[in-house]
């Protein structure tokens, strides 16, 4: 899809299961199974939706999935399934992995940021050997030294190596990391996860990262039960989503597994979907 001169795609690496109870929050699960159907083990279908981006001359990937630094126990739990992975995914875009010149991570949960890094003989190294990686400070300071209740959502093997080779860029608050592509903090699901901004040719885009997971979440209380700070969560829903309709920007969900890219429509306070395709 282009904006002007930029020039966007949706990709996906796969996907995974989660707890469906953990998905949805508060949520009654009579109420969310309408919406997502739960495996015989309680999980849901989620897609690891990334993006390339082509803008001011750099090449731009936000999000990197899972990876395949997973051993046979959690290659279970969270089923990954899907192929072409993200690194085959650019290469049919015709990216080499040395072509990448910034990874943008929302924040650094393992599905997130998993080909952040891969295995080279015995060592992690950088997937992106001339990327700049770009995070903000305060999810990578977390991430370091994560808490009892969410150590489970980080693997250090995907952002420790980066940092062994000084390729990550920390940032502090809201930042445009080239004319066009901007990140804006939306913390909630973490300290200080945040959303990527697409602007060209009078339109815009925004990654929404797990702000609004999938189109499921889009109602208010509908938020996840592995956010940190869910009220914060509450609070920058209800600032983004009147944005997003009031200015006919495009939604783009980072789990969806049907909807990748939509437009917002409000009715008797719900929002409908008006889902685009992107290819
Ligand atoms: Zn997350």
């Amino acid at each position: 899809m282009r904006l002007g001169d930029l020039e966007f795609l949706v990709l996906t690496d796969g996907t995974l299961r989660l707890d469906g109870g953990a998905m949805f929050g508060v949520i009654p699960k009579p109420m969310w199974e309408k919406k997502a159907r739960a495996d015989e083990r309680n999980r849901i279908v989620l897609a690891m939706n990334c993006l390339l981006i082509r803008a001011a001359g750099k090449t731009i990937v936000v999000e990197t999935g899972a990876g395949d630094k997973w051993d046979a126990k959690r290659r279970d739990i969270y089923a990954f399934e899907g192929s072409p992975r993200l690194p085959e995914q650019l290469a049919r875009q015709g990216v080499k992995l040395e072509d990448v010149d910034i990874v943008i991570n929302t924040h650094l949960h393992f599905d997130h940021c998993g080909w952040d890094t891969k295995i080279v003989g015995d060592k992690m190294r950088p997937t992106f050997p001339n990327a700049k990686y770009v995070v903000q400070k305060k999810d990578f300071e977390h991430a370091k030294n994560p808490t009892e209740r969410d150590r489970a959502s980080f693997m250090a093997d995907n952002y420790v190596p980066v940092a062994e080779a000084k390729q990550w860029e920390l940032l502090e608050g809201e930042r445009q990391i080239v004319p066009g592509v901007t990140v804006i903090p939306a913390p909630g699901h973490t300290d200080a996860m945040q959303c990527v901004k697409l602007e060209g040719g009078g339109k815009t885009a925004i990654f929404l990262a797990d702000l609004v997971p999938t189109t499921a979440h889009l109602p208010l209380p509908w938020i996840m039960g592995f956010d940190l700070y869910p009220l914060t969560t509450l609070e920058n829903k209800k600032k983004m989503l009147p944005q997003i309709e009031k200015h006919g920007w495009l939604a783009l969900f980072a789990h969806d597994v049907s909807t990748r890219a939509a437009y917002l429509h409000s009715r008797d306070g719900q929002y409908e979907v008006e889902p685009v395709k992107i290819d």
